[in-house]
């Protein structure tokens, strides 16, 4: 299995020349190796993803990203991020999101209440949103829920008459920080199903990178009845992928683990997303151009490259 995910790496990447490894060290989890990984991680503020070669990683397990030899140069530039964790009923939160926690700011975004946290590029896709919904519609969203912790999540879900609406402790998006309510001032949770701003909502959020997670078609793979206010930020090319195929997140990991990426334009930007296992510890990844690494939380890794 191993030789033909690389060889469709190298052709989804080009030449092999064209490439270098990194080498990631499963396992080792001293303060040093936590370290460097935290220093790789600068556009994020996510602590990196605890990984290993079994189908459901180990938590405890941690890893590093280790350079090849000689290649120090070439990736500085690293930002492993984690916006394509799957985390649900089957698939435990990896880690909790590190210091990249923001409070969202009134009145660009308002919130339900002074506690509310996001991730910071979870919060500046929100933003932006927010501001298209204003001069789409003069209406105003604002963010109930955003990140929880594990008691916070437990209280939830505890709480929950119906527990079709919640994960239990560990498993919820809102543990990453990726994950927004998003509600309308003055239209209740029963009734925003058929509203005009929901049906807005799901077919604008992708464009900033936002995903309808748990659309109303989907409940019998989500396991979660349909929210039309639960957004999880996975970035814009892998949001408009799913819109545009009507794939909801697990359908997506699936579908990337079976056809191992794929290409694509996007308002003249090029993008090659590739997925891959790692081989021997090590992923490939582009010499040049921009890209990032996400890993998803069931033992792969997420290569998006765009020029
Ligand atoms: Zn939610």
């Amino acid at each position: 299995m191993r030789i033909p995910n690389v060889l469709k790496a190298l052709f989804y990447f080009g030449l092999i020349p064209v490439f270098f490894l990194v080498a990631f060290r499963l396992g080792a989890d001293t303060k040093e190796n936590s370290n460097r990984a935290a220093e790789a991680s600068p556009r994020t503020g996510l602590t990196s993803p605890a990984i290993s070669a079994q189908a459901t990683p180990d938590p405890a397990a941690g890893y590093s990203l280790e350079l090849a030899a000689g290649q120090s140069a070439a990736v500085s530039g690293i930002a492993d991020t984690r916006f394509l964790e799957l985390v649900n009923h089957d698939y435990k939160l990896a880690g909790e999101p590190g210091d990249g926690l923001v409070v969202p700011a009134w009145p660009t975004v308002p919130v339900s209440a002074k506690t509310v946290t996001i991730h910071g590029e979870a919060l500046q896709a929100v933003s932006k949103l927010f501001d298209s919904a204003r001069e789409a519609y003069d209406c105003t969203f604002y963010i109930s829920s955003g990140y929880r912790s594990c008691e916070e999540q437990k209280q939830v879900y505890d709480g929950a008459s119906d527990k079709s609406f919640a994960q239990p402790p560990n498993h919820s998006e809102h543990q990453t920080g990726l994950a927004a309510d998003i509600f309308i001032i003055g239209i209740g949770q029963n009734d925003m199903a058929k509203s005009r701003e929901a049906q807005w909502l799901a077919e604008n959020a992708w464009k900033y990178g936002l995903l309808l997670r748990y659309p109303a078609n989907k409940q019998g793979t989500t396991g979660i009845s349909y929210e039309p206010w639960h957004f999880r930020y996975i970035g814009r090319i892998h949001a408009w992928y799913c819109f545009q195929n009507d794939m909801c997140f697990e359908e997506y990991i699936q579908f990337l683990k079976e056809a191992l990426g794929y290409k694509a334009d996007l308002d003249g930007q090029s993008y090659t997303v590739s997925y891959q296992f790692p081989d021997d510890g090590l992923i490939y990844l582009p010499e040049n151009g921009n890209y990032d690494i996400s890993g998803d939380n069931t033992g792969g890794y997420i290569v998006t490259a765009w020029e």
